[in-house]
């Protein structure tokens, strides 16, 4: 029976689940790679999952019992590493596939790390300070057992932030005593780093600014559209604006905004201040999620969930390069259709890699005490970003393959030589 790899979120004869989709990417480059049966099968395989129930007293008095994730997928090359999301809709395949893509991740920007992922399935935007307080503390309590600075280091995902991750920090650090290298993006007064908050916007900037480099182009001038005006977006906008791109349109969970002039950046970030939106923002026309791909822009950004590159809209995109700011937002069907109208994609592993970079600077400075100025951060994370972009520009030149196709089988050499040459 022949099975089409799709995502959840469509209608057609065999739905893949995130997870299973990772894998349908990890197979083309093993296969390319040669790659033998056992190696594959324990490179796929997760170490560990934890699922716990996490009791939690609401301001109402009432208590309500969420459901945590902490999956670590491969640590052959480091202590585990990814972030912790909080939204409704996390569950276990997302968390996997999610740990999966670290592992790649990790290895394809070359930073001793393996690769994790966990999430609270809850809505934070409906939460108080007070409830998110207590439902982080009582979620790292839980985890704590698999958590450390030579073990499990998380890092902040959607819907968390520093002080998610400083509340995190305190907890573990109460019955272990101090260790920042716990977790990352922290606060800098509680041992983050200085550009860790930046870091994943301009990661997302260094390696547009080297594809373009590698085609005599530069980005001033360019225009773009972003998914999402969270951490990533937000920066990436502003950015694009800095470097004297149009960023022509925006979009959030609650709307979006459109000038074909360009957007007015520095406004929108007043306006998104006050209103914790970029919907209403008085500089544009109105923007919804679905239109906003189908814009004819140099440069399609998705900066917030995943999935939302479809089968269903692939066939509208018209944008020539797509930069995948958030995590896993193209499904393997839709990613077929984008290759076939000739559309580049630089993929998630590679684009939204800055973040885990920095956080890698920030461990670093945690173990040793000895803290980095911000200039030296970015300097060190340009330098690692248009590595990364080379070593998968390159290859898949070399093998005609995607950038996609061609920054698995970077990620899987490293980490299925590490996994041999540790033993089994
Ligand atoms: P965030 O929580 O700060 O922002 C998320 C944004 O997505 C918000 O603007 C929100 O309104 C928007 N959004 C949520 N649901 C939406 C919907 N249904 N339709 C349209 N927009 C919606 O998160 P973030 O940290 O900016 O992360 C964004 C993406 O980047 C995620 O996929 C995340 O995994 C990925 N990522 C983040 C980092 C990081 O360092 N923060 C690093 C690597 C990858």
């Amino acid at each position: 029976m022949s099975t089409r790899v799709t995502g959840r979120h469509t209608s057609t004869s065999r739905r893949f689940n995130a997870f299973e989709a990772v894998n349908a990417m990890f197979d083309r480059a093993a296969d390319r790679l040669n790659m033998p049966d056992w190696l594959r099968e324990i490179l796929k395989t997760p170490f560990r999952e934890v699922t716990v129930s996490v009791p939690v007293r609401m301001d109402s008095g009432k208590i309500h019992v969420y459901t945590g994730y902490r999956i670590q997928h491969n640590g052959a090359r480091g202590p585990w590493k990814g972030g912790i999301r909080y939204h409704p809709e996390v569950d276990k395949d997302e968390v996997r596939a999610l740990a999966s893509l670290m592992t790649w991740k990790t290895a394809l920007i070359d930073v001793p790390f393996g690769g994790a992922k966990g999430g609270v399935a809850c809505d934070p935007m409906n939460m108080s300070m007070l409830e998110l307080e207590r439902l982080t503390r009582k979620f790292t309590a839980r985890i704590a057992i698999v958590l450390g600075p030579q073990r499990d280091v998380p890092a902040p995902d959607m819907g968390t932030d520093g002080q998610v991750m400083a509340w995190l920090m305190d907890e573990y650090s109460s019955r272990r005593g101090y260790s920042p290298g716990v977790v990352t993006g922290k606060p800098v007064n509680v041992g983050g780093s200085r550009g860790r908050v930046t870091a994943t916007a301009m990661g997302v900037l260094a390696a547009t600014e080297a594809y373009y480099a590698a085609h005599n182009q530069t980005l001033a001038g360019k225009t773009c559209a972003i998914q999402g005006f969270g951490n990533v977006g937000s920066f990436t906008a502003k950015f694009w604006h800095e470097k004297g791109g149009k960023v022509v349109a925006v979009t959030d969970v609650k709307g979006g905004v459109y000038n074909k002039k360009g957007l007015d950046v520095p406004a929108l970030w007043t306006y998104f201040n006050e209103k914790r939106t970029v919907a209403g923002f008085p500089g544009g026309e109105v923007m919804n999620n679905q239109d906003l791909f189908a814009l004819d822009v140099d440069c399609l950004i998705p900066a917030a969930l995943g999935d939302v590159i479809t089968p269903n809209n692939a066939g509208t995109i018209k944008a020539p390069l797509i930069v995948e700011a958030a995590n896993h937002p193209t499904m393997p069907e839709a990613d077929e259709i984008l290759h076939e109208k000739g559309i580049v994609v630089i993929p998630d592993i590679l684009a939204n890699a800055g973040g885990v970079t920095v956080s890698y600077f920030e461990w670093s400075q945690n173990l040793t005490q000895f803290y980095w100025d911000e200039e030296q951060v970015n300097k060190e994370l340009d330098r690692k970003m248009r590595k990364g972009f080379h070593d998968v520009y390159e290859l898949a030149k070399k093998e005609k393959t995607t950038m996609r196709t061609a920054a698995f089988m970077v990620a899987l050499q490293r980490v299925g030589d590490a996994e041999t040459q540790r033993g089994n």
